[in-house]
């Protein structure tokens, strides 16, 4: 139909008219492709929202299963401060606490805490990752997963040459097995340290002190970064989603 009004308009030599005929047509043109690229932009959406959605239940999942650890890792650490406190300098301390003994014997342990998020792994794989449209999320996905690769590597520097203590000075940390209800297995490791003899062995404190500061380098650039940009993701997510909480077990 235009183009029968557009062949008269042209016959008549009203070019005007002919002008007009062809700027409605470029523009029912551009409202075509504009229609279909806003229901794409509506899909995607709708696609990424599911995303999202499975990506927030992953890490309030993985919130809380970080947070038992990163918590037993402060709390070693703040014993193996005590104990060096006892063991190095004059301090009117001259027995270590049973917290204090038992991170001594564990000192040596740097295990990876679980960084697993599994909708992550497949926007990665699929290649979806870049097209997210939401920024904030992108970016904190992007910081996160620097985060545990990073940590990764600090605990496989650490764990290079390691010394367990106990085995190695026996006479100084004596293991025993204790009933626990509330552990996996029912039992744990207990031990039993000599703080005097501990301090006149140099081989001992040199050894420990390596350790201590294993354990320091493993709670700082390992553990505590990667927890803390999870908790910056699920910042992101609840922004992104519109969730508010009330009060998230793990979130600081
Ligand atoms: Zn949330």
């Amino acid at each position: 139909m235009i183009l029968r009004r557009i062949t008269e308009h042209v016959k008549a030599q009203n070019w005007f008219a002919v002008g007009l005929d062809f700027l409605i047509v470029v523009f029912g043109v551009f409202m075509g492709f504009q229609v279909q690229e806003w229901a794409v932009e509506r899909r995607q959406r709708a696609s990424e929202t599911i995303y999202l959605d499975r990506l927030h239940d992953e890490v309030v999942q993985l919130t809380q299963d970080r947070f038992q650890y990163t918590t037993d890792v402060r709390e070693n650490q703040l014993s193996l401060s005590g104990a060096i406190e006892v063991l190095q300098t004059q301090s009117e301390r001259h027995i270590l606490t049973d917290n204090e003994c038992d991170a001594i014997a564990e000192s040596h342990i740097y295990h990876q805490p679980t960084a697993d998020l599994p909708t992550i792994a497949e926007l990665l794989s699929t290649g979806r990752l870049d097209a997210l449209q939401a920024k904030g999320v992108r970016t904190a996905i992007t910081r996160f997963n620097q985060s545990a690769l990073r940590g990764g590597d600090v605990i496989d520097a650490v764990n290079r040459n390691i010394l367990t203590l106990a085995r190695v000075f026996p006479e100084l940390i004596q293991l025993e097995t204790v009933r626990e209800e509330n552990t996996a297995h029912g039992i744990r490791s207990a031990a039993r340290c000599d703080a005097t003899a501990m301090k006149a062995n140099a081989q001992f404190m040199n050894t420990f002190v390596d350790n201590r500061d294993r354990y320091a380098h493993y709670a700082v650039y390992a553990v505590e970064p990667a927890t803390e940009k999870l908790a910056m993701l699920h910042g992101a997510l609840d922004t992104e989603l519109g969730i508010v909480h009330d009060e998230v077990e793990g979130d600081e």
